[in-house]
Order: C-alpha cells, then structure tokens, then sequence
C-alpha cells in the first residue's frame, strides 16, 4: 500500500557522484523514448542504460533483464524499505524503480548513465543529484502521441486511458528540464540528443 512505504524522497540526501554523469530522459508513455533510447545506445555503446525494477507485467518481446527487471509488489515495497532505489514512483497503476547501487557504480566509473524515467522520478534525482543533465522528450502534438500509443498495441483500452490523461500533466512540465526535444522526424530527434550529450 502507498501509506506504508517511505516518502519518494529516498534520494533526499544530495549526493555528487563524479566523474561520470547522470542523464534524465523523460517524456509521456508512447513519445518514443524506447525507441530513441535503442537507437543512441546502438550508436553510442559506451553509453550504460539503467534498466528500471518495475511491478508492470511484460508486454509480448520484454525481456526480464532487459528492458525491465519484473518483479512482485510485495517484493518491490521490501526493496524500497531497504533504501535500494536511487528514486521510485507510482505510474498509471504499477511501481517503477532505479536501482541505486548499479548507477552510482556506473557514474563513479566515469559513465555517462541514462535513465529514462517520468516525471516524478525525474524530479527526484534533480533535486538528489542538480548536476543531472535532464531532457524531456515531447510529442508532435497530442493526436500523434495517442496514434503511438495506440499503434504499439500492447496496453489494454484503459492503460490507454491512464497514460494518455498522465500525458498531459507531464507535458506541462517540460519547461523544467535543461532541454526540449520534439520527437517527429526520429532522425532529427536522435540527433538532437546526441548533440545534447556530445556537441
Ligand atoms: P515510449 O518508450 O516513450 O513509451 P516507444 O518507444 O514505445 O515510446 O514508442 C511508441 C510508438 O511510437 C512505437 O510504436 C514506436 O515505433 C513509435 N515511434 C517512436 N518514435 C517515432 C517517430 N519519431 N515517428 C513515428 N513513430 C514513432
Ligand atoms: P512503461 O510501462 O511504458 O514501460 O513505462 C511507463 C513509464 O514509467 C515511462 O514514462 C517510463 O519512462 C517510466 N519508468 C520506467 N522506469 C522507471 C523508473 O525506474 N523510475 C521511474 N520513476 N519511472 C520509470
């Protein structure tokens, strides 16, 4: 149950890893952050994606390891107990987690680590970690983003729904990250975010 868990702020304490950095990507369910994420880490292998614990199912292709590390939600709220995520949140129903000790190991080695999380996540590690480089990756417009949602068809019509109202709220809250990309051309996309990172 949310009530028992401790606060989100489980990052609280400000921490400064260096010499590597953390870099947020974030944007609303559907906007292509995957795909974009898949693309840069082909390009640029050096890069270490953080894969995320989460209490979501799998979708048809998701690998436990991979894209997620799937786990229970009696198990989730033990390791958030245990102090083991960077930052967590709640999204459209289910868990979503950072693990900790994996990206600070990551950053102290020098890494450039990705983290493609929401929002509230997001915020989190902002206020943990100000030296953060955040991107928020936005839609063309709303009708393109539920045309994604809906053509990746693997979310039920009211996960759907949930994300699609949650899209909106997250939208507003572009302006509070370093940089804004619009996903239309994926091309045009991609390159803006390797000129973010490495221009
Ligand atoms: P997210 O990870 O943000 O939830 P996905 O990467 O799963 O989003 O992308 C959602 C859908 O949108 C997928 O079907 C993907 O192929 C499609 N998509 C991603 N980027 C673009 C783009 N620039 N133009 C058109 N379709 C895109
Ligand atoms: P999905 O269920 O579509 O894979 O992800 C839903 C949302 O959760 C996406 O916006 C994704 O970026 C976010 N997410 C994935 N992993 C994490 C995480 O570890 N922490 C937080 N806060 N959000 C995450």
């Amino acid at each position: 149950m949310m009530q028992v868990l401790p606060t989100q702020s489980s990052a609280n304490t400000k921490e400064c890893p260096s010499p590597g950095r953390l870099i947020v990507l974030t944007g609303p369910s559907g906007v292509g952050k995957g795909t974009l994420m898949q693309a840069l880490l082909k390009r640029h292998p050096e890069l270490y994606y953080s894969v995320s614990v989460t209490t979501r199912s799998p979708r048809p292709g998701e690998i436990d390891g991979k894209n997620y590390y799937f786990i229970s939600r009696s198990k989730f709220e033990q390791l958030v107990a245990q102090g083991e995520f960077l930052e967590w949140a709640e999204f459209a129903g289910n868990y979503y987690g950072t693990p900790r000790e994996a990206v600070l190991n990551q950053v102290r080695s020098g890494k450039l680590v990705v983290l493609e999380i929401e929002l509230k996540g997001a915020r989190q590690i902002r206020s943990s970690f100000p030296s953060a480089l955040s991107i928020f990756i936005l839609p063309p417009s709303l009708d393109e983003l539920e045309k994604r949602i809906r053509g990746r068809a693997q979310d039920p019509e009211e996960a759907i729904a949930r994300r699609l109202r949650r899209a909106q709220e997250e939208i507003q809250a572009a302006d509070e990250f370093d940089v804004q990309i619009v996903n239309d051309d994926l091309e045009t996309a991609l390159n803006a975010i390797e000129a973010t990172l490495f221009g």
